[in-house]
C-alpha cells in the first residue's frame, strides 16, 4: 500500500494524462478520479440501477450502459435532480478511489483529480499541471472536437487558474512539446520517492 499520495490537479486539456502517463512509465499506480466516476456506473453497479429506476429507459443505451449525455441533459438545470446524483454516486467514487489507493504497491501514488477545487485532503503533495488558456482551447478543440466558445465556456465553469495554482506545491508548465515533460517529470519522481521514503 501506497503511503505517500501525490495528487494531480488542472484544467481541461491542460496534459494531466499526459503527465500521469510519464509518471506511470516509472511504475507509480496511477488513480484517476474520472474513471472511478465512470466506473460506479457501469453495467451491474448499484450506481447505474439507481439511475436507471429513478429517470428510466430515457438514460440508458440500447447495449445496458449509462447515456451520460441524456443523464446530463435531464438534471442539468434540475438543482435537486444533480444533488440526487451526486448523493448516490460520490460515496461510491470516494470508496473506489480510497480502495485503489489501498491497493496501490508502488512507492507512492498518483491521485488524477480534474474536479480539484481546493487542496484534495487525500494527497500529501498537490502537482498542478498549468497551461495558459490559449492553448488549453487549443488543445481541447484539436481533441474534443468541439468549438473555441465551448472550450471557453468550460474553462469558464471550472476553477481559475490562478486558484489552482495557490494550492500547488509543484507545478509543471506543459506550454512546449510533449517531450520537455520528460525532464521535469523525471525529477519530480527522484523528489516523491524520497518524500514517500521518509514518510
Ligand atoms: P482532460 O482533463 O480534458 O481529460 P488532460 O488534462 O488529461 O485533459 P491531456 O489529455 O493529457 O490533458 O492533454 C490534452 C490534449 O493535448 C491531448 O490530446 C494531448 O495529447 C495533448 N497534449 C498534451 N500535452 C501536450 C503537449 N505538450 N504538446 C502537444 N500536445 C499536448
Amino acid at each position: 500500500m501506497a503511503n505517500y499520495v501525490v495528487g494531480i490537479a488542472g484544467g481541461i486539456g491542460s496534459g494531466k494524462t499526459a503527465v500521469s502517463d510519464r509518471f506511470a512509465g516509472y511504475g507509480t499506480v496511477v488513480v484517476d478520479a474520472d474513471v472511478a466516476s465512470r466506473d460506479v456506473v457501469r453495467p451491474g453497479e448499484p450506481g447505474l440501477a439507481a439511475i436507471a429506476e429513478r429517470y428510466g429507459g430515457a438514460v440508458i443505451n440500447g447495449n445496458g450502459e449509462l447515456n451520460r449525455a441524456a443523464l446530463r441533459e435531464r438534471i442539468f438545470r434540475d438543482t435537486e435532480e444533480r444533488r440526487w446524483v451526486e448523493r448516490l454516486l460520490h460515496p461510491a467514487i470516494n470508496r473506489l478511489i480510497a480502495e485503489r489507493l489501498a491497493a496501490a504497491t508502488s512507492a507512492y501514488a498518483l491521485l488524477v483529480n480534474p474536479l480539484m477545487r481546493a487542496r484534495d485532503a487525500r494527497a500529501n503533495r498537490i502537482l498542478v499541471v498549468d497551461v495558459s488558456e490559449e492553448v488549453q482551447v487549443a488543445r481541447t478543440t484539436a481533441r474534443d472536437g468541439v468549438d473555441e466558445e465551448q472550450a471557453r465556456a468550460i474553462i469558464a465553469s471550472q476553477l481559475p487558474r490562478k486558484e489552482r495554482l495557490a494550492f500547488a506545491d509543484d507545478v509543471i508548465v506543459n506550454d512546449g512539446a510533449l517531450a520537455d515533460l520528460d525532464g521535469p517529470v523525471r525529477k519530480l519522481h527522484a523528489e516523491y520517492l524520497e518524500l514517500a521514503n521518509g514518510a
